[in-house]
């Protein structure tokens, strides 16, 4: 199970529908709407502003809380660019917009460019801060030059 810094144990992402919260062991952010599922399907969703045209989207199939699957979009996911994380030698540089692809399928172009990936549910805190830091940098991101989400011991492994 993880263990966030403080050594409490982080079971999972919680979402708080009644404060519209997302919440991770002791760490918590305003989500701008949370979806629930039908119970059958018992996968649930939130989006959480992390700066203005940067939002991340956190789903969580129930029976697997302690790793969420995020995806990063400019604004509403699907309706909105995919972003990606660009990364130069071993720094994050910035987030960059993922244009439409010639055939008109968002999913096409957003394929291996968008940060797009399972995340601890302990490294989700450190995710969101490190979004919130990195300024927008000019598109299109290229394949080899984009983080693919993936954390060391709480440090982005780039
Ligand atoms: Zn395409």
């Amino acid at each position: 199970m993880p263990v966030d810094s403080d050594g409490e144990r982080v079971s999972g992402v919680v979402f708080d529908v009644p404060r519209r919260r997302v919440t991770a062991g002791r760490w918590s952010v305003r989500a701008a709407w949370i979806r629930r599922s039908r119970p059958a399907e018992n996968i649930d969703s939130a989006l959480v502003a992390v700066r203005s045209g940067v939002h991340l989207l956190i789903t969580v199939d129930n029976d697997r809380a302690e790793t969420p699957w995020v995806e990063l979009w400019a604004n509403e996911p699907d309706a909105s660019d995919g972003l990606a994380v660009v990364r130069q030698g071993d720094d994050l540089v910035g987030i960059a917009h993922i244009p439409m692809c010639g055939c008109g399928d968002r999913g096409c172009g957003n394929a291996g460019l968008q940060l797009a990936t399972d995340v601890r549910a302990s490294d989700l805190p450190n995710l969101v801060d490190l979004l919130r830091a990195l300024p927008n940098v000019p598109g299109p991101p290229s394949r080899d030059a984009t983080w693919r989400g993936d954390f060391n011991e709480g440090e982005p492994a780039i």
